[in-house]
């Protein structure tokens, strides 16, 4: 069996690679890896280091935007799980062209390549975000899309072509729609590794308007889970939302992380909100949890823990990823 993995030397796709490889999903044991990723600023062969060794992974330098590249890797591929993309809210705001090329075309030359290719199974690494934001309740998988970021909104548009290549081409494609992720290999340019890694340095951290917007938190661990659960049983055509359980304000985040590192809130800036900033997101995972069985494992006090002890342990890994040109 091959699994084609793009973006796997980015955060979420790495910790994927990483547990495929290492026998973490029975399923696919044994199975050969292949990934494809451009490395831009977010990716890092060295997010791969633990599993370089392996036989079963090879690596390819490319852009899912190269369809000549991209077709040669999908014959003989059982398996796609599509999590390349140009991830960061923020920059999404500052320039969106890299946004629509990478997450909307790339997707593109990946699901016309795998209906090429008569690929047997997609996975569509998607988000909460293209919900929109929503005040009170939770999204079940047949809500509306409205997305607010030009990077939601590029995910949105690709998981409306993933669809449509399911609807039109019959590919056997699963859209997934996971909330925050966190854990270990996290870019920190994203709040908690951002935060963590201040806080280890003195360094005061950003916190935007009033701290009031809510996101649920889910450990990586569990967000690959519930990707492999998807992969070997999710029925073609359906979208799978994923959460943690765990609903936090920024503010009372940012508590957490405090008391952690038995600081005060003299360590927080208030800084002016980001534009177009949704309030809150929360999805519904009854869907995955009673047709596939998924349930979130780590607690977030545990998963925290970890989480912090690993930015401890790896300031080498961090440290150059900070500086301005790094
Ligand atoms: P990341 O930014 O850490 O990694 C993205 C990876 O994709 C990097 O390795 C990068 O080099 C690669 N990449 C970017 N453009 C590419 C291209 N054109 N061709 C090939 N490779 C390319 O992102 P992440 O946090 O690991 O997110 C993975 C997926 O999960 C994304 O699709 C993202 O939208 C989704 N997601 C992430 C979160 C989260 O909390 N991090 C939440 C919901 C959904």
């Amino acid at each position: 069996m091959r699994i084609l993995v793009t973006g796997g030397a980015g955060f979420i796709g790495s910790h994927f690679v990483r547990q495929t490889l290492s026998g973490r999903y029975p399923e696919y044991a044994g199975a050969d890896v292949v990934v494809l990723d451009k490395l831009t600023y977010a990716g890092n062969e060295a997010n791969l280091a633990p599993v370089a060794a392996s036989r079963r992974l090879r690596f390819v330098r490319g852009d899912i935007c190269d369809g000549p590249l991209v077709g040669g890797l999908m014959r003989g591929t059982d398996l796609v799980v599509h999590f390349a993309a140009e991830s960061h809210v923020d920059r999404s705001i500052a320039g969106s062209a890299e946004f629509v090329t990478t997450n909307v075309v790339g997707t593109h030359t990946l699901l016309q390549a795998a209906t090429d290719a008569a690929v047997p199974k997609f996975v569509h690494v998607s988000t909460d975000e293209v919900y929109g934001s929503i005040d009170s309740g939770s999204w079940t998988e047949e809500e509306p899309l409205r997305p607010n970021s030009p990077y939601s909104a590029s995910k949105a548009s690709s998981d409306l072509l993933a669809r449509a290549y399911h609807r039109t081409h019959g590919l056997p494609v699963c859209i997934t729609r996971c909330s925050n992720n966190y854990g270990p290999y996290q870019f920190p340019e994203k709040l908690l590794p951002l935060f963590v890694t201040n806080l280890m340095d003195g360094i005061r951290v950003p916190l935007y308007g009033d701290g009031g917007n809510v996101r649920d938190w889910l450990h990586v661990d569990d967000h690959c889970q519930g990707i492999a659960l998807v992969a070997q049983d999710g029925e073609p055509g359906q979208v799978y939302n994923i959460g943690g359980g765990t609903e936090l304000t920024n503010r009372a985040f940012a508590a957490r992380l405090l008391d952690a590192f038995g600081l005060d809130t003299s360590m927080v800036e208030q800084v002016p909100d980001r534009k177009g900033h949704d309030r809150r997101y929360s999805v519904n995972i009854d869907k995955i949890s009673s047709r596939l069985g998924y349930a979130p494992r780590v607690s977030f006090d545990d998963g925290l823990a970890a989480t912090i002890r690993w930015y401890k342990e790896n300031r080498a890994w961090w440290e150059q990823l900070k500086k301005p040109n790094g």
